[in-house]
């Protein structure tokens, strides 16, 4: 985990130092993913003009409409995906890719699907400039999922359908789990789909706020 790290400074450790501990505080327990996020860089995810309040615990704007996710989000969703022991996890809504950098730290192989071009572009340049090689990114409608790259052991939703996408539901392997916001604006709720046989069970974590899975790639 900290070889994939390598190269990058300490610019911003004890904010981060500070940003994990407020996670322990708000109930994150996985030593995992709290040593992943203390180690991340966040603030290289947004632009330089919100660099300074990367690690408030807050979702921020990443243009195009389209924010990153707060911490807390982040470090839940990953917490619950990790619960199945995932080698190989899709995420929909790459956004500014932090959440599938943390992700990539944390398992094999990471597939992440953006709907906005032009963001698509933006964290592949990041990614290769951090070095996470175990992720792929494309630019496609992820309600649609990534059929090619499928099966996943996981998979992470971080925009709200009204309704789970069929095709989600079909590219997650036996045993796997989801964690997906579902709902519209206002009463969303983060749930956790488990996949057993062909029966998916459906536990509904907390309440959610979410922008929502739109159709179509933009
Ligand atoms: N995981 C992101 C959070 C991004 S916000 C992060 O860590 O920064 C949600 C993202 O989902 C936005 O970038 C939005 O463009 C994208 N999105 C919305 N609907 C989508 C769809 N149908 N397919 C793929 N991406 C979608």
């Amino acid at each position: 985990m900290h070889s994939r790290l390598s190269g990058i400074g300490m610019t911003s450790q004890r904010t981060r130092d500070r940003m994990v501990q407020r996670l322990r505080e708000q109930g994150i327990g996985d030593a995992r993913v709290l040593e992943v996020m203390g180690k991340l860089p966040r603030h290289l995810f947004v632009d330089e003009a919100l660099a300074s309040r990367a690690y408030e615990d807050t979702a921020l704007p990443i243009g195009f409409g389209q924010t990153i996710s707060q911490p807390y989000t982040v470090a839940r969703m990953t917490e619950a995906v990790l619960a199945c022991a995932p080698r190989k996890v899709l995420e929909v809504g790459t956004g500014s890719g932090y959440q599938a950098a943390v992700l990539s730290l944390l398992v094999d192989e990471v597939c992440t699907v953006e709907r906005i071009d032009a963001l698509v572009r933006q964290v592949r340049a990041r990614f290769r400039q951090l070095g996470l090689r175990n992720i792929r990114v494309k630019h496609s409608d992820g309600s649609w999922g990534w059929e090619t790259q499928g099966p996943f052991d996981a998979i992470v939703v971080t925009a709200a359908p009204a309704e789970i996408p069929a095709a989600l539901l079909a590219q997650l392997a036996d045993g796997g789990c989801m964690v997906i916001p579902v709902g519209e604006r206002g009463s969303q709720t983060l749930a956790r789909i488990t996949r057993k046989g062909n029966v998916c069970e459906r536990e509904d974590l907390e309440p959610a706020s979410f922008v929502p899975l739109l159709g179509g790639a933009g």
